[in-house]
């Protein structure tokens, strides 16, 4: 499992961490997770996969803590996963027995098929004190009407506008709004997909909150975030 930290866009406190997955196959080298979880979605080991996901991330947020960093970890839920009641029931028994701070990740995709269930189960999420993101926001059949249902705390951008905010005004004033409705609607904004200092400086004035991406940091394995996080604070130049 890799960490990217997430950034805040004021002050440049880490506030946070993605929790990302990697797979390096002992034959076949590196393969990339847009590859591989769709591949455990249809071949039903998906569960597997975030249970193992959730459990790593919770062991090494207590090493974290341990060396006195407390800070909540972010986890991507795939879309089938919030109509598994299964599922939903022994991520809160961990989560609750851990004292774990979590955010699950969610795509809006994720609701549209059972709406019903998928909202019933955020809502067991949220109860439980983990936190919920709408993650790729913008890259896929984003509807206002489930923006409003859904009760997140957290917004993140899709990194395909992130990434085109220096080449033109359309992609800013796509942002621009969608924090202004994100911020009306009571969640904070995460832009992710930032890969150097001029996005970071429009990112600011366009109201984000949180700031993720290259330019901050890679994803990176346990021992390389602890690493980051002691010298992080002296590293000023980046906010
Ligand atoms: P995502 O959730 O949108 O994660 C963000 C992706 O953007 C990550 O790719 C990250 O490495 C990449 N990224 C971060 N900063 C930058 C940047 O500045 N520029 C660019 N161009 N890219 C950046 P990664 O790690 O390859 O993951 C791809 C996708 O695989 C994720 O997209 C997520 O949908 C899925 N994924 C990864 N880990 C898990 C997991 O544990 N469970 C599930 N269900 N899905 C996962
Ligand atoms: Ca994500
Ligand atoms: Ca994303």
């Amino acid at each position: 499992l890799a960490y990217q930290p997430k950034m805040n866009c004021r002050d440049g406190h880490i506030s946070g961490f993605e929790a990302l997955i990697r797979w390096n196959h002992p034959a076949r080298g590196r393969i990339a997770p847009d590859t591989f979880i769709p591949l455990a979605e249809e071949t039903g080991h998906i569960r597997q996969l975030t249970e193992w996901v959730i459990f790593q991330a919770i062991e090494d947020q207590k090493a974290l803590r341990s060396n006195g960093f407390d800070l909540p970890i972010s986890v991507n839920i795939s879309g089938r996963q919030l109509s598994d009641d299964g599922f939903a029931l022994w991520a809160i028994g961990k989560v609750r027995s851990a004292g774990a701070r979590l955010c699950f990740e969610i795509t809006e995709t994720a609701v549209i098929s059972d709406p019903d269930k998928a909202l019933s189960i955020i809502h067991l999420f949220r109860g439980a004190g983990i936190s919920i993101s709408i993650d790729d926001y913008g890259a896929g059949l984003s509807s206002l009407s489930y923006l409003k249902q859904i009760p997140a705390h957290e917004l993140k951008i899709d990194k395909s506008f992130v990434l085109e905010i220096e080449n033109g005004t359309t992609d800013r004033l796509m942002i621009q709004s969608t924090v202004e409705l994100a911020h009306a609607l009571g969640m904070s904004v995460v832009a992710e997909g930032v890969e150097n200092g001029n996005v970071v400086e429009i990112l600011r004035e366009l109201g984000a909150d949180t700031l993720q991406g290259y330019h901050i940091s890679r994803p990176l394995p346990l021992p390389d975030i602890l690493a980051f996080l002691s010298t992080h604070t002296q590293r000023r130049d980046i906010a």
